[in-house]
C-alpha cells in the first residue's frame, strides 16, 4: 500500500484522528472523516496505525478518500 509507505516513511507529517482513527495530514486542524479536533500525533502511534491501515485492505480504501498527497 503505497499510502501506507509513505506514512511509514514520514510519520511527523501526520497524525491520528483519536474518534475514528483516521490518518490525516499534521496541517488538517479537524478530521475530514468526523470533524473531530484531537488528534494523537506521536510519530510511533502514526506508523503502528499505518502498518494496521495497510494490513486490512478494506479498512485502507475507506480511508484513502481522507488522505490528501
Ligand atoms: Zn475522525
Amino acid at each position: 500500500m503505497e499510502m501506507a509507505k509513505s506514512i511509514i516513511e514520514d510519520p511527523i507529517s501526520y497524525k491520528i484522528c483519536i474518534v475514528c482513527e483516521a490518518i490525516v495530514d499534521r496541517e488538517c486542524d479537524c478530521c475530514p472523516a468526523c470533524s473531530a479536533y484531537k488528534f494523537n500525533s506521536n510519530s510511533e502511534d502514526v506508523v503502528n496505525r499505518a502498518i494496521d491501515i495497510a494490513a486490512k485492505p478494506q479498512t485502507a480504501i475507506a480511508h484513502q478518500s481522507i488522505y490528501k498527497d
